[in-house]
């Protein structure tokens, strides 16, 4: 595995490997890897000649009290991983590279989309995600980049910018990678005492719950969003910061009237951990 630190660098390998008509799989991570960016590179190692996996912990995406500096770093482990992954190319530059002029002019916004949900939560956080994806496909210059439904509105925001852009890079979604238990896999979970790894897993019954009512012929989007929320409140020392059920699309709100089909996705503390997690509601004909 090569590892390059330098985006004039990395333009030059991607072109390479374009002029060889090899397609390139990307999957961006901030490191501190597990299962489910795995999920993600095993994907594009299916689909593509080439894949690249970036580790960048961006600092425009944090908040001024969020986990910038404590977010976990471990090259040595993720190196031998990615190795492990068979992958082509570790994209790992410093933060000069990929801002390098400061402080930063230029910004790319996706509107709408971003002012609910996490978006309400953590102000200037899609900014820095919108941003720094644009910087990293410009680097990279992927034909397909991988993204886990784990970050539902993520997922939905880059899609809309890459389109919206004119990026030719297909925005391929991977479903959420699970602990046995349920607990969503994220690099935060490491955060997590015992006791609080166990009450984690109620964040995922209680979206089990409000599907399994659904299923059953609820389609009240008001009594599954109080049934929802209801649940969520009840897990030991989760602080619920939001419980909606949005349309999986425009991520528009559902919060009256009987729905068909729905996202539930919700966010929440745990000490002072944060935790989102979304599950699909769709009606299952058999
Ligand atoms: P992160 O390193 O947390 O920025 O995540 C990098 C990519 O991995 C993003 O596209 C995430 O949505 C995805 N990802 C993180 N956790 C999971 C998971 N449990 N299952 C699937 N994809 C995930």
């Amino acid at each position: 595995m090569q590892i390059i630190t330098r985006v004039k660098e990395m333009q030059s390998w991607s072109e390479g490997v374009r002029r060889a008509e090899e397609r390139i799989g990307f999957v961006p991570t901030m490191g501190a890897l597990h299962r489910g960016h795995a999920r993600l590179i095993e994907i594009a190692r299916k689909e593509c000649q080439r894949v690249v996996v970036s580790i960048f912990v961006n600092p425009t995406q944090f908040g001024p009290r969020e986990d910038f500096h404590r977010y976990p770093r471990m090259p040595e482990e993720d190196r031998s991983l990615l190795e492990s992954l068979g992958v082509d190319v570790l994209f790992h530059p410093p933060v000069e590279e990929i801002y390098p002029l400061d402080p930063p002019l230029t910004w790319v916004e996706v509107n709408k989309l971003t002012d609910s949900y996490c978006g309400a939560f953590r102000p200037g956080h899609f900014r820095g995600v919108t941003t720094v994806v644009t910087k990293l496909f410009h680097a990279v210059k992927p034909h397909r980049a991988y993204f886990g439904e784990k970050d539902y509105q993520q997922l939905r925001v880059v899609e809309r910018m890459t389109r919206e852009l004119l990026f030719d890079i297909e925005i391929v979604p991977v479903p959420t990678v699970r602990e046995e238990n349920g607990l969503a896999l994220s690099s935060r979970n490491r955060y997590l005492t015992p006791d609080q790894l166990e009450s984690a897993s109620g964040i995922y019954q209680a979206l089990l719950k409000v599907n399994e009512i659904f299923q059953k012929g609820e389609r009240d989007a008001e009594r599954l969003t109080k049934i929802l929320r209801e649940e969520l409140e009840r897990i030991p020392g989760f602080r619920l910061e939001y419980a909606e059920i949005a349309d999986p699309d425009t991520l528009i709100p559902l919060e009256k009237g009987p729905i068909h089909r729905g996202r539930i996705l919700c966010a929440g503390y745990l000490g002072n951990t944060r935790l989102i997690d979304n599950l699909p509601l769709a009606i299952h004909h058999t």
